[in-house]
């Protein structure tokens, strides 16, 4: 028999399916094969349940949700200060791809917009080169909890569409934010945003960050505790592109949303949550993902400042 939990998200599964809103990114050609109707809510919380509905198993890509765990990378290579030097922790307001760089020095506003993600991802020990990308893939593994791959084909798609990125971290390169070639960089950036996740895996990453950086489903310390308050920090007030401030205001969890429909977002000490459904607002979030989202933080009472009230 279906747990509290479980009959509960597979009540809002059935009645969000009916949401038709949105379309699925355009931005990258191979992506747009994608079926609109593809729907999955997970929910993972830090003693290691994992409650799955709809198309939880389904391999989509990661996309924009690569960005804070790439910067925890750099952050746990470099160290904050190093880091912090060639990327700003202020909310940007403008979208993902604007170039929000800081006159005069070329500093990105944060490691969440693109300008700021490219930066994150040449910081990598090993950018660029041969070793980089494996240890990218590697620790978002780590905090999954199994073997991840890439898809070769919107890898494919990605880089030979990539203009606006590759335009960004040459720009990065001309003020030394980015201090090696910046091609290979973007190559890696391009790789990391292909790397095949479900809706299950991003549930699991997002409690391994409410879990202090272990992994609850393997035990594995992925991340410091350090590292990790920033990044949820960082997720807080820049995770949802420009409609970040709106998010917290209703949701209450840091969070991070990507353009293949993915969206994950974290209640620390508690639950990681995840959505998959492709159709983006005019944010460039999953629009099922922030509705799923709204109404479970409404009816479990997961808003920060009200969990942190109950002692949820
Ligand atoms: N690969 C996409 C880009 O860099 C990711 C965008 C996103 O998910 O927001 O344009």
């Amino acid at each position: 028999m279906d747990s509290p939990i479980q009959s509960y998200l597979r009540t809002l599964h059935t009645e969000l399916a009916g949401l038709k809103d949105g379309k699925p990114f355009g931005g990258i050609p191979a992506m747009a094969g994608v079926d609109p109707d593809r729907f999955a809510i997970c929910l993972a919380t830090v003693d290691g349940y994992v409650y799955e509905v709809g198309d939880s198993g389904e391999e989509f890509t990661i996309q924009s949700i690569s960005k804070p765990f790439t910067y925890g990378l750099a952050l746990s290579d470099l160290g904050l200060e190093a880091v912090d030097r060639k990327v700003d922790v202020e909310p940007s307001g403008n979208a993902f791809n604007e170039i929000s760089l800081a006159p005069g020095t070329g500093r990105p506003a944060n490691a969440m917009i693109n300008a700021g993600a490219l930066t994150a991802t040449s910081l990598i020990k090993g950018s660029g080169g041969k070793t980089g990308f494996r240890r990218i893939v590697e620790h978002y593994s780590a905090f999954a909890g199994r073997d991840l791959s890439v898809s070769e084909r919107i890898y494919q798609s990605e880089a030979r569409h990539g203009y606006r990125n590759r335009a960004l971290a040459h720009l990065l390169r001309s003020f030394e934010i980015i201090e090696q070639e910046p091609d290979p960089v973007a190559e890696d950036y391009f790789r990391q945003c292909s790397v095949l996740v479900t809706c299950r895996d991003l549930s699991v990453m997002a409690a391994t960050l409410a879990n202090g950086g272990t992994n609850p489903l393997t035990g594995k310390q992925v991340l410091d505790l350090e590292v990790e308050e920033r990044v949820l920090s960082v997720m807080a007030t820049c995770g949802m592109y420009d409609d970040a401030g709106a998010w917290l205001s209703d949701v209450g969890m840091p969070a991070k949303s990507g353009v293949g429909g993915g969206l994950l977002a974290v209640l620390p000490g508690q639950l990681g949550l995840a959505v998959y459904s492709p159709p983006l607002n005019d944010h460039g979030s999953s629009v099922r993902g922030v509705e799923a989202s709204r109404r479970i933080s409404h009816d479990m009472g997961l808003h920060f400042v009200r969990a942190a009230r109950t002692g949820r």
